[in-house]
């Protein structure tokens, strides 16, 4: 089997076109089937449901297979994690093993809950081949880590500071990496981990493949992208102010905290809310709320970093198998989770980065179906919803919970008006919501 030459056209009215080249022929890639990918891959594209690339897929994998580094905006839910996946494996069936055991490819991840899920879609493309994957990541038993990594591994999907603690005791063999992947590169450098990961990149082969994945390409992620990639393609699908159509934002005002209790009890037991994920700020207060929540009857569980990992592993399986309705949980929720039954999102407190709103709220309204995220915000929290709707352009549609109408009058904001400078005053005139608000 060979490689198919892929050639790339852009202009700059239209993003980067693949055309497959077959017997001297430009096919434009629409379907999975036009990436001539090795038997094995395309049944388990075939088994997984996919029919067609999404557009990070259809840009990501003839640039990968062509041996190009990639630079890439893509947020999850996108498909991404197949858009590096697909084309890895394909490599690793084309070229044989060089060097001694240790992994061919490594994907490095910022939380464990992502690691878990990239394993999943390993597991999943990787069904019909026989692939040897695993992940070394913080909270879980050494020893059976240090087995895998003596293994000839085809996959290793690590956090950057274990895979750190493994790399100082000379227990990671580095001499067959062909591939090495940073997951969502941002969060892992918001999380502090830059030195690490210079520090695991310097011990990599310079002659690799390195593919950044990001959801925002700005900043520090710049300046590490252009340490450690050489010439890549840059993806660019998704910016700052990506809209969610198919989840309806509500934002609903409470006048404090035990309005905002009462607030989230009444949105909890709607019908329509089959499950729910819901932010705190801190770890103790999604503890608390929790066994609140318990209390009052409804099906609900912590998750934050600091439960141990089996139990974090429990409760997101109970989640994604529907047999918990609530989780509460800090920002370590608000990227990577995929659980298709997230009917809402609601932000007990808003996020302290206005940028994680848009990640928090991308957990519901996946696949195709529509989502509600609720903000309950407290007049403490005003500044912190300027900075989303200024972040995101739009104004959130304001609603009331009858019999729960705050008695505070709010602010009034208009986006489109904020200057870069300050933040744009509150509206004079105080009015509280009536009429033209809707439920
Ligand atoms: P990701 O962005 O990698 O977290 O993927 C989000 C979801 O999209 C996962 O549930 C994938 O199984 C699914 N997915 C990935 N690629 C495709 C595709 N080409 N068609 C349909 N669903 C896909």
């Amino acid at each position: 089997m060979e490689f198919t030459t892929f050639v790339r056209t852009e202009s700059k009215s239209r993003p980067a076109v693949y055309w497959s080249v077959k017997h001297g022929i430009l096919l434009y890639m629409e379907l999975f089937k036009e990436l001539d990918l090795a038997d094995n891959l395309q049944r388990a594209v075939e088994a997984c449901g996919f029919e067609k690339p999404t557009p990070i897929q259809r840009e990501s994998i003839p640039a990968i297979l062509a041996g190009k580094d990639i630079l890439a905006s893509a947020q999850t839910g996108t498909g991404k994690t197949a858009s590096f996946v697909l084309p890895a494996m394909q490599k690793m069936l084309l070229v044989p093993r060089h060097g001694g055991n240790g992994p061919r490819v490594l994907i490095l991840t910022p939380t464990r809950e992502l690691a878990a899920q990239v394993n999943a879609h390993i597991r999943d493309l990787g069904q019909f081949c026989k692939f040897t994957n695993g992940s070394v990541i913080g909270g879980m038993a050494y020893p059976p880590q240090i087995r895998l990594l003596q293994k000839k591994l085809d996959i290793l999907v690590a956090t950057p500071g274990r895979l750190m603690d493994h790399m100082e005791k000379g227990r990671v063999n580095y001499s067959s990496l062909d591939i090495f992947v940073l997951d969502e590169a941002d969060r892992m450098l918001d999380l502090g981990f830059i030195g690490d990961i210079r520090n695991i990149a310097s011990k990599l082969p310079k002659k690799r493949q390195t593919l950044l994945f990001s959801a925002t390409l700005e900043g520090k992620v710049l300046t590490i992208a252009h340490d450690l990639l050489k010439d890549p393609v840059t993806i660019q699908l998704t910016s700052n102010t990506v809209k969610h159509e198919l989840i309806r934002q509500k934002v609903y005002h409470a006048d404090n905290l035990i309005h905002k209790h009462r607030l989230l009890d009444s949105c909890l037991k709607r019908d329509e809310l089959t499950q729910a994920l819901v932010f705190t700020a801190t770890k103790r207060t999604a503890d608390r709320l929790a066994s609140m929540l318990s209390a009052q009857g409804h099906d609900s569980a912590p998750l934050h970093g600091d439960l141990s990992q089996g139990a974090r592993k429990k409760t997101m399986n109970r989640m994604k198998q529907g047999k918990l309705r609530i989780l509460v949980a800090t920002d370590v929720a608000a990227r990577g989770l995929d659980i298709k039954g997230i009917s809402h999102v609601i932000n007990f407190d808003l996020p302290n980065v206005a940028e994680d709103y848009i990640h928090r709220i991308g957990r519901t309204g996946r696949a195709g179906e529509n989502g509600t995220a609720i903000s309950l915000v407290s007049p403490e929290d005003w500044g912190k919803l300027r900075e989303i709707e200024r972040l995101t352009g739009m104004l959130v549609e304001r609603s009331v919970v009858l019999g729960l109408e705050p008695e505070k009058a709010s602010p009034e904001f208009q986006p489109q008006k904020a200057r870069s400078s300050a933040f744009p005053r509150f509206g004079r005139r105080k009015r509280r919501f009536g009429s033209r608000l809707r439920r």
